[in-house]
């Protein structure tokens, strides 16, 4: 493998891949040093565009809260939608934020007031959460996608995930 494509495939790996945002742990989390987290929105938090919370997923944001730590959605999705669940939840949000794109986590930073080191990016997609994420110089965490119904273009680039998803099960 050529050495810009070592790069780019280091870019695409998550620091930490959990199985949902609910096993994603908190107590070590904070032992290094996280205090605040930018989270996506479709299949991370809720199903692809409903704004319905599951009663867990409610418990894991009140225990993010009791713990004082700090989270903001970053979503490539709509204001309309994104504002929904986010008021629901009384969190901030940064909608439209055209992951992979750097500026919107670093919003997503400002309004949280965290940086680079107590700031985790947890998000269902490789090639622009943790794409985004890693390229921002932030911990990444992957967990598995809520479920399929998705945009054509999700399940192309899913497609792109598969080998990357492989190497990450196999640990390197
Ligand atoms: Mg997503």
């Amino acid at each position: 493998m050529k050495a810009h494509e070592k790069r780019l495939l280091a870019k695409l790996f998550p620091d930490l891949y959990v199985e949902t945002i609910l096993d994603v742990p908190l107590d070590e989390l904070m032992a290094r040093g996280i205090r605040a987290f930018i989270i996506d929105l479709d299949n991370t938090t809720t199903h692809w565009n409903s704004n319905d919370l599951s009663t867990e997923v409610q418990e894991w944001f009140a225990r993010l809260k009791e713990l004082e730590m700090k989270a903001c959605f970053l979503s490539n999705n709509r204001e309309q939608r994104v504002m929904a669940v986010a008021a629901s939840l009384d969190l901030p949000y940064v909608f439209r934020a055209q992951k992979p794109r750097r500026g919107g986590y670093r919003q997503a930073m400002e309004v949280m007031g965290s940086d680079l080191l107590s700031t985790a990016v947890i998000g269902d997609q490789i090639y622009t959460d943790i794409l985004g994420g890693n390229r921002t110089g932030l911990y990444t965490i992957l967990v598995k996608p809520i479920h399929t119904r998705e945009f054509m273009g999700t399940k192309i680039s899913r497609m792109f995930e598969g080998p990357v998803l492989w190497r990450i099960r196999r640990g390197n």
